[in-house]
């Protein structure tokens, strides 16, 4: 199943060299958690994020000096766009703009008066960067928490584009919208309203997830069913964890759904059984920690599989696979076996096998 090909039509904006939405590929960001005044912190841990995949990385703005780090972040060539996170202030949101933030990232609804919401679309719209709305279940306000009794996912839908109309008051539509909660049927539930509500990027998460075990499946059954749908342009998966982890974690739930035009390959192993003739967890393992050399001409799927009585057969609708035999790997080729490989030489075959594929080839079959 294609799901970019079920994507629901949203308008197409840009963050700095990225684009969120339209025909955009659904992105993923993270959010550093070094001290926002530390300049050297924050530039090794954005560049972390970037090596690890992020394409967008968010970060706080507590005060004026953090703003200096966004600006001097913004003159050292920085590799990811940067959105400038602002509670509560306009002026703040304001000096982000100026300083080349490409994105601010704010709840209009707790930034004041009209005039000051008025101010900070005034700003960005100077600078050519759009706003990202963020609403939360934490955050929802008192408004549409006594309409509602409950941050649930109507009110927070509500909220959401409440704070959307306050700026299209001012002319300002280079908007994104976030609905997080850390219930994942509820913010499930509230994109899906407001998905069907307006034509704006969707920003994906759920907040609060937790460690990384606990926290990257709920975020994959959160994010993974709206994708899932056609909902969503942009995510983040949030852990008690390195932003590093969470990078790696969306770009996992997107190579899931077959979304991450990134990954070169689709590994398919099996769960192992009394039949499994190699230790196949290492293999996998070590097989995973060399994905960064492989360079298909296409992407492929590749199976590992840990024995030959049903390996080529369960997994005959992937490109290349090894089956395990008694200290060897059965090579082979969608389901038809090529050769045999030494049980220690298996991992790098495979990878050679990979980068050199070629559809119409029989050349090494024998
Ligand atoms: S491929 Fe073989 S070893 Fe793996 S689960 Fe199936 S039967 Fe067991």
């Amino acid at each position: 199943m294609d799901y970019n090909a079920i994507r629901r039509k949203s308008r197409k904006i840009r963050v700095g060299k990225i684009f969120v939405g339209g025909d955009a590929p659904v992105t993923v960001q993270s959010m550093t958690n070094t001290d926002p005044c530390d300049f050297e912190a924050m530039r090794r841990q954005i560049e972390e994020a970037a090596a690890a995949g992020c394409d967008i990385i968010r970060l706080a703005i507590p005060d004026r000096e953090a703003v200096g780090t966004l600006y001097r972040l913004k003159e050292s060539g920085i590799s990811l766009p940067l959105v400038a996170d602002i509670h509560f202030s306009a002026s703040l949101a304001i000096l982000a703009a100026e300083a080349g933030a490409d994105k601010i990232r704010i709840n209009p609804g707790n930034i004041g008066e009209p005039d000051r919401v008025k101010a900070v679309a005034d700003a960005c719209r100077k600078a050519g960067i759009p706003i990202r709305v963020g609403v939360n279940s934490g955050s929802l306000d008192k408004k549409q928490l006594a309409l509602y009794g409950a941050p649930t996912a109507e009110a927070l839908a509500a909220s959401a584009l409440e704070n959307v109309a306050l700026l299209e008051r001012y002319d300002f539509e280079d908007i994104v919208v976030a609905i997080k909660s850390s219930d994942v049927g509820r913010m499930a539930e509230a994109n899906r309203i407001v998905a069907e509500a307006c034509d704006y990027p969707l920003h994906l998460g759920v907040t609060e997830a937790g460690s990384e075990q606990i926290g990257s499946v709920k975020s994959a059954v959160g994010i993974g069913s709206l994708l899932l749908s056609g909902i969503g342009d942009t995510l983040r998966v949030s852990l008690t964890a390195d932003p590093v982890r969470e990078v790696e974690k969306g770009r996992a739930i997107l190579a899931a759904l077959g979304m991450d035009r990134r990954a070169s390959v689709e590994l398919v192993s099996c769960p192992t059984c009394g039949r499994t003739k190699v230790d196949l967890i290492p293999l996998v393992e070590a097989f995973e920690a060399r994905t960064n050399e492989l360079h298909p001409v296409r992407r492929l799927k590749v199976a590992i599989m840990g024995c030959a009585v049903n390996g080529p057969g369960e997994a005959r609708d992937a490109d290349l696979g090894i089956a395990g035999g008694v200290g060897e790997g059965l090579l082979f080729r969608r389901g038809r076996i090529i050769r045999k490989i030494p049980e220690d030489r298996i991992v790098d075959t495979l990878i050679d096998e990979i980068n050199n594929f070629r559809d119409d080839e029989s050349a090494g079959d024998e």
